[in-house]
């Protein structure tokens, strides 16, 4: 029988692409060889348009990469989010989608860079290798419904065909395009597409962090220079500079201590480092090549070292020895390096240099390498410096005082934006500002739903500096206060009286006002520089809170004096446990504090001797003992970022299993409504302190289940009062109902979409 002339073509279309070698082969390079796939498949199918988006990973981002029908100047510029669009719902459901009328679609966005005309008939299919997403295939027609079945089917024949193949292109242009990188325009990076760390919008030049101290290592491009007289102008130059720094980084946060640019004033004075210089000049060396190699020589030493404390030392004389020669440099006494009012582009950021940058007055960061730290992303958040990570490594070479705007909200980065993106964001700025303006008016620690109950918010803080808008904001006391960051940045434990003039800040600052104070929770991914925790195989799931605390006795001994002592005279401290798994844990951790306050006392030290003692509820051992929990603890707060991440078994902090990561998971939903309802049946006060207690979609299943005590970022205070304002405790407890009884994400998300 004969065959009809487009079966006939899909068949030899999939003879055709069977040979792809040869099409790989007989191409010029890998945009040639997709721009062949394109035209084969356009011809075989009769329609005028065949696209291939390639799933950009770092980005988690389509991007077009070879069409016929479409403008060719949209290829690498058209780019959308998986679940964006048509294509991008594609990518993110893995099916095929065949539409006979494109534009009645509800997912269907038009991007105006593809010139494109109405194409009403569409047809996509997914590329993937096993799991791995690797892109999508698109044809389009003008003529409404022209697919039929067998186009269907052979597109994904089609599609499976390509994927290995596609998935080789697609590794290899991330390599040329890595390869390209120092050659690459980099004016051309326009806009690129990262994650947000810490939200805020920041316009202004840009400077490579960096940059200078790669000069440390790198032949300079001017040639060397400068006196003995010019060094110790130098010298003396940059001990002012870092007086002021040092002084701002004591107002800004005051629990950093003179720690900060200690290691830079000790190197300034230290005869090994500065008269090892000066014997150079001495020797007949210009001034700048003296600095260079002296720096050399501690840079070689201290990078090799084993700890990583020493490693981060590193830092510091490329930051020292960055400064001393811009300092010699005549014709650029404030140029590179740097970095007050500046966008920062870095590699990565310890803590500490963080705060550097927060007291040079940093106007905003991108990290550039694709990852951060959780604290770096915290004390960003905290000190409200805007910060986006992206996955480019060609921003290292961005030309210094290039314009860059970095939009941490969404996290977006913008090279030398526009005037019309400007516009745009000076436009949004002002709207927000407005907003913000408005709903600090409603501030207020206690909300009430519109049936009069009250919910009361605390406030989440990690940074002395934050105390002030908490009350600002009218907290009706700390929730949590995270007591890892003044250890965090700082590079060695802080002594027992260190701690306790941090936490008696606290304290003073909150006045009658409750102030919870939980624990050290390091280990995991908020590591210290200066313990060795981090070389676990599984740190997760390894020493990490409560359990470094327990294991390394003396130092939790010194934090609860410290807390102790700090909560003298008052009748609202708690102490918190973090990541408690069994009663047992709680008993021990608590026992710590009661020959604490035992030795105070005996110590004849001023101390509190009632704290009351309450523990995280972010483990799933806790749900089915909570009984044997309310009857030991005075008070509970659920940890809702960790819960969710054991619950489920997804590391929060991997961008790989995000999409696993769900907080409306029907199990964690039934968890959280067991362990509030055991609570409550016992007398005994329970808060939310994780990122569920700001999320607006989740508030009225939590108050449904009967929380009446949240504990959020105090920045999120005003929305969340305005949120509770607008609910009814009935009806929130008839949708609580409604969820619990929901057996899959899916229908969670249904019904909180209704609400
Ligand atoms: C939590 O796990 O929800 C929590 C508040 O603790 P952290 O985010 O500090 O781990
Ligand atoms: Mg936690």
């Amino acid at each position: 029988m004969p065959m009809s002339g487009k079966r006939q073509d899909l068949l030899n279309m999939l003879c055709d692409l069977s040979d792809l070698s040869a099409l790989v082969t007989g191409s010029a390079n890998i945009e040639n060889f997709l721009q062949r796939t394109v035209a084969l498949v356009s011809g075989h199918l009769g329609t005028p348009v065949c696209s291939i988006y390639l799933y950009d990973e770092t980005a988690d981002e389509l991007v077009l990469k070879a069409t016929v029908g479409l403008n060719p100047d949209a290829v690498d510029r058209v780019r959308m989010g998986d679940g964006q669009g048509l294509v991008g719902t594609v990518m993110a459901s893995r099916q095929a989608i065949c539409e006979g009328h494109a534009s009645n679609n509800p997912h269907f966005r038009f991007f105006p860079e593809t010139d494109e005309l109405p194409y009403e008939s569409f047809l996509a299919v997914p590329i993937q290798k096993g799991v791995v997403k690797i892109g999508v295939l698109v044809v389009q027609h003008t003529e409404s419904d022209y697919f039929e079945t067998s186009d269907v089917l052979a597109l994904k024949a089609t599609g499976a065909q390509l994927a290995a193949v596609l998935e080789n292109a697609r590794l290899l242009m991330d390599l040329q395009r890595m390869c390209r990188l120092p050659e690459r325009p980099v004016g051309n990076l326009g806009f690129i597409k990262g994650q947000s760390a810490s939200g805020g919008v920041a316009f202004a030049r840009a400077t490579v962090w960096g940059k200078s101290h790669g000069s440390l290592v790198a032949e300079p491009a001017v040639a060397d220079s400068g006196t003995m007289a010019d060094f110790r102008r130098a010298v003396k130059k940059t001990g002012e500079q870092l007086d002021v720094l040092q002084q701002r980084c004591a107002e800004r946060l005051p629990e950093s201590a003179a720690l900060i640019f200690a290691t830079h004033f000790m190197m300034l004075k230290d005869p090994k480092f500065v008269d090892r210089m000066a014997e150079q000049i001495e020797k007949g060396d210009p001034a700048s090549r003296a600095v260079r190699q002296v720096a050399r020589y501690y840079l070689n030493l201290f990078a090799d070292s084993p700890h990583p404390y020493i490693r981060e030392k590193v830092s510091d004389i490329e930051d020292l020895a960055g400064r001393l020669l811009n300092n010699l440099a005549p014709s650029s006494p404030d140029g590179n390096g740097d970095t007050s009012n500046r966008v920062v582009i870095a590699q990565a950021l310890y803590p500490s240099e963080l705060l550097k940058l927060a007291a040079e007055s940093v106007a905003g960061i991108v990290l550039a390498n694709g990852g951060v730290t959780s604290h770096v992303a915290i004390i960003a958040r905290s000190l409200k410096i805007p910060m986006v990570v992206v996955q480019c490594p060609e921003l290292m070479h961005l030309p210094e005082v290039t314009p860059v705007l970095v939009d941490g909200e969404v996290g977006n980065v913008y090279v030398d934006p526009s005037a019309d993106i400007i516009a745009r964001f000076d436009a949004r700025n002002q709207a927000r500002r407005q907003v913000t303006a408005h709903q600090t008016l409603n501030r207020a620690g206690t909300a009430r739903t519109r049936d009069g109950t009250r919910v009361d918010l605390l406030a989440n803080i990690n940074l002395l500096g934050e105390l002030r808008l908490a009350r600002e904001m009218g907290a009706v006391g700390i929730g949590l206060y995270r007591t890892e960051f003044p250890f965090l940045i700082r590079p060695s434990f802080p002594s027992e009286t260190e701690q306790y003039l941090v936490y008696r800040q606290v304290v003073a600052a909150m006045g009658d006002k409750p102030v919870v104070f939980r624990t050290l929770d390091i280990g995991g991914e908020k590591t210290l520089a200066y313990t060795d925790s981090d070389n676990e195989p599984n740190p997760e799931l390894g020493l990490r809170s409560i359990r470094f605390t327990l294991a390394y006795r003396d130092i939790f001994e010194q934090q609860v004096r410290a807390i102790l002592r700090a909560a003298a005279g008052s009748d609202a401290v708690g102490i918190m446990f973090p990541l408690i798994s069994s009663v047992d844990d709680l008993l021990l951790a608590r026992q710590v504090v009661r020959d604490c306050q035992d030795r105070l006392k005996a110590d004849g030290l001023d101390h509190n001797d009632h704290p009351a003692i309450g523990m995280m509820i972010e483990l799933p051992s806790v749900v089915e003992t909570m009984a044997e929990f309310a009857a030991e603890a005075d008070f509970f707060a659920i940890g809702t970022n960790d819960f969710v991440q054991y619950m489920l078994g997804v590391d929060r902090g991997n961008k790989r299993v995000a999409d696993y990561y769900r907080p409306e998971h029907p199990s964690v939903l039934r968890a959280l409504e067991r362990v509030v309802r055991v609570a409550v049946d016992h007398g005994k006060p329970i808060s939310v302190c994780g990122e569920m207690g700001h999320d607006e979609a989740m508030i009225p299943f939590l108050l449904g289940i009967g929380l009446r005590r949240l504990s959020i970022d105090p920045q999120f205070m005003p929305a969340v009062h305005q949120c509770i304002a607008g609910l009814e405790v009935g009806l929130c407890r008839d949708h609580a109902r409604a969820l619990l009884s929901a057996g899959s994400i899916d229908a969670v998300q249904k019904i909180l979409a209704q609400f």
